[in-house]
């Protein structure tokens, strides 16, 4: 498409905006009494109205039935880890019985990490992209030690060749192919946080399978902005959080995904709770633990309602607007945003843009690393009534979410831009 930088052209996109109606639906956070510009729903979702709803009917329910709502409350908590299961399968490309919503992000790729990085003597490597998200760092290092391992041996992480802000697929296939025998667990992330590079998740995953290494993606920064097809592409698994682009809300309930094929693999190491114990037997509270098949054998832990309560409520709107229409928009959106910014700083004085320039590799999210006055720039922005993020030392990351920006949002920010530039 051919893109013009003028107000009535982005209200012209609008118009023709097939998810234009799911505006409504969110809280925009107000600065100085307008809506502000929002820019990072990569970091944390915005709120949909229907949450309060939601979550009010769960402490209605409480308060009126106290401990009977597990059984007889309006959707009982026994079973809410089950509400929100086809929804998370249609967002993930996966079958219902291979995700559950669990726990938070860092403890499902720790209770992941327990089943599927299992280190022999030969095979005891795991290769990841560097400069991955803190988290996840901290927990393949205390894995790696948690076996006995030298991270400074044990862990391979690619970089992005010299002069260059992502890594180029053909090297991430061929650094597998080097190290094949030695390749316990290759894990990316689906998106990767500071650059918004979208890996090519079937392509890692054949190359791992070939030499004979498990996989894993965490996609915290895919779940809701990119298509997945974990099922079909064969991953063994994957976690992600819910507070950035699936809106559930800030430390909201994750969720993770573990391929059909090892729904019986009930004899390699796992961390167990009772939630995990085959459902009709759960409350006999006996001895010997026996996991239910699939993902549900991972749970550890009854679900927070609430949370669950809110997740229901962001992923249906998800199911209404469908990932493909999302994506579709996505796209759209988040090349106009290029255009954009292409358009005000046309010899790249002030900023070269790090996210892949392909459509295939990068989601609703732009990463612009600042040549000069970057802090200035943000700082403008902000003040101006735009919420964008700041990653030190010199990136300012945007996040156009297709369910609550609009065309007009971006071109707001594009004029927002061009002054701070002045
Ligand atoms: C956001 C994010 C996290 C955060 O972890 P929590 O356990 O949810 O606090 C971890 N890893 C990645 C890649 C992220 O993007």
């Amino acid at each position: 498409m051919a893109f013009e930088n003028s107000h009535q052209f982005a209200k012209s996109l609008d118009r023709q905006d097939s998810l234009k109606s799911f505006r409504s639906k969110f809280h925009i956070p107000p600065v100085k009494g307008k809506p502000s510009l929002y820019f990072t729903g990569n970091s944390l979702g915005l709120q949909p109205k229907s949450t309060k709803r939601f979550v009010t009917e769960e402490l209605d329910d409480w308060a009126q039935l106290g401990v009977e709502g597990h059984v007889h409350s309006r959707r009982p908590w026994m079973y809410h880890h089950k509400l929100t299961k086809k929804y998370l399968a249609a967002v993930v490309g996966a079958k219902p019985g291979e995700v559950v919503a669990m726990n938070q992000l860092t403890v499902n790729l720790h209770l992941m990490l327990v089943s599927f990085f299992k280190p022999t003597p030969q095979r005891y490597k795991i290769l990841t992209e560097s400069g991955a998200f803190s988290s996840d760092q901290y927990a393949f290092e205390s894995q790696l030690k948690f076996h006995g391992l030298d991270p400074n041996d044990a862990l391979i992480e690619l970089s992005p060749r010299a002069g260059e802000f992502a890594l180029r697929t053909e090297d991430i296939l061929s650094a597998i192919e080097t190290h094949g025998q030695e390749l316990a667990l290759v894990i990316f992330g689906g998106v990767q946080y500071y650059t918004g590079q979208f890996f090519d998740i079937a392509g890692i995953t054949k190359a791992a399978k070939k030499v004979g290494a498990t996989v894993g993606f965490d996609l915290a920064h895919a779940v809701g902005n990119v298509p997945l097809s974990l099922h079909k592409h064969d991953v063994d698994f994957a976690v992600w959080c819910s507070y950035k682009y699936l809106n559930a809300g800030p430390g909201a309930i994750a969720g993770a995904f573990v391929h059909e094929r090892h729904a019986k693999s009930f004899d390699g190491p796992r961390f167990a709770g009772w939630w995990g114990h085959v459902e009709k037997e759960r409350f006999q509270m006996r001895k010997g633990f026996k996991p239910m098949e699939g993902i549900d054998g991972w749970q550890l832990s009854n679900i927070p309602i609430l949370q669950s309560a809110a997740l229901l409520v962001s992923l249906e709107i998800f199911n209404e607007a469908g990932m493909k229409a999302v994506r579709v928009k996505s796209i759209l959106l988040t090349s106009y945003l290029e255009f954009l910014l292409k358009d005000i700083d046309p010899d790249g004085k002030y900023f070269t843009i790090i996210t892949p320039s392909a459509i295939e590799a990068r989601g609703a999210q732009l990463s612009l690393l600042m040549l000069r006055d970057g802090k200035k720039i943000f700082n403008a922005l902000t003040k101006a009534g735009a919420i964008v993020d700041w990653r030190e030392p010199n990136v300012i990351r945007l996040a156009p979410a297709p369910l609550y920006n609009s065309f007009d949002d971006v071109y707001q920010l594009g004029l927002l831009f061009k002054k701070a530039l002045k």
